[in-house]
């Protein structure tokens, strides 16, 4: 593929298949860059069921890439199990962070505390990073309802910080849709959503939700941060990374 055309050609994918169904997204970029050259990125968190779901419906033993921070709750682990057996998926891969960087960065396991932004770059950003070279195309669950730096998430993208189109194929689903998508396929829930736990990440900087309080809100409580770095976006048009 030529690099310059790249953002171009994701704008003229995500014109063609925006109207399309998540599943039809999904086939179209399986065929558009290749069964193995393409992998859905999952945390396993209160949403995460939909597009693992999607995934297993087309085809189970597509590559899934679960990034193992070492921060997960034990709760998450098991419903990982619980899904991956569940939807039968066979190609599951944790990837996590290098553990001599780890060793270096952040010895003691306290960078959260202090350093959030770099503590989500060595253990998810990186971690990602490496995991999607040599493929043409990741795939993630991404709702524009979940916050405001979601809201202009598109169906396709280009990537550039991975060099890898990027596809939402829910993004513009409601948290209706979700709903009664777990409901119609009788899909499992997290077992932190009972404790009231929308929106799952890491437990040091997780929290339960508030009455009125948005589904993101619990994540990085108190901070200004919002998002963990794996979702930054050019918007088309601008050029302004978010
Ligand atoms: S969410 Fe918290 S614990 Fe997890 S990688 Fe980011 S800063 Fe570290």
């Amino acid at each position: 593929m030529l690099d310059s055309s790249k953002p171009t050609l994701a704008l003229e994918l995500n014109a063609a298949w925006s109207n399309q169904s998540a599943l039809q997204v999904l086939e179209s970029a399986l065929v558009r860059f290749g069964e193995d050259k393409l992998a859905f990125v999952s945390s396993f968190g209160a949403e995460s069921a939909v597009l693992l779901s999607l995934a297993a419906r087309i085809n189970p033993t597509l590559k899934i890439i679960f990034i193992e921070t070492g921060f997960h709750f034990d709760e998450t682990q098991r419903y990982a199990e619980q899904l991956i057996d569940r939807l039968g998926l066979t190609q599951v891969v944790r990837a996590s962070v290098d553990p001599i960087t780890r060793k270096r960065i952040d010895p003691d396991q306290r960078l959260h505390r202090v350093n959030p932004d770099l503590c989500c770059h060595i253990r998810k950003v990186d971690v990602l990073h490496r995991s999607l070279k040599g493929l043409n195309a990741w795939v993630s669950g991404q709702k524009r309802y979940q916050n405001d730096t979601r809201a202009h998430v598109e169906v396709v993208e280009f990537d550039p910080e991975r060099d890898c189109f990027k596809i939402n194929p829910i993004a513009h689903w409601t948290a209706q849709r979700i709903e009664a998508y777990f409901k119609r396929h009788s899909l499992p829930r997290h077992p932190l959503i009972a404790s009231g736990y929308s929106s799952i990440g890491c437990w040091p900087c997780t929290s339960p939700i508030n009455a009125g309080e948005s589904i993101r809100d619990g994540r990085w409580r108190g901070q200004t941060k919002t998002e963990c770095g794996l979702h930054r976006r050019v918007m088309p048009l601008h050029g302004t990374m978010l």
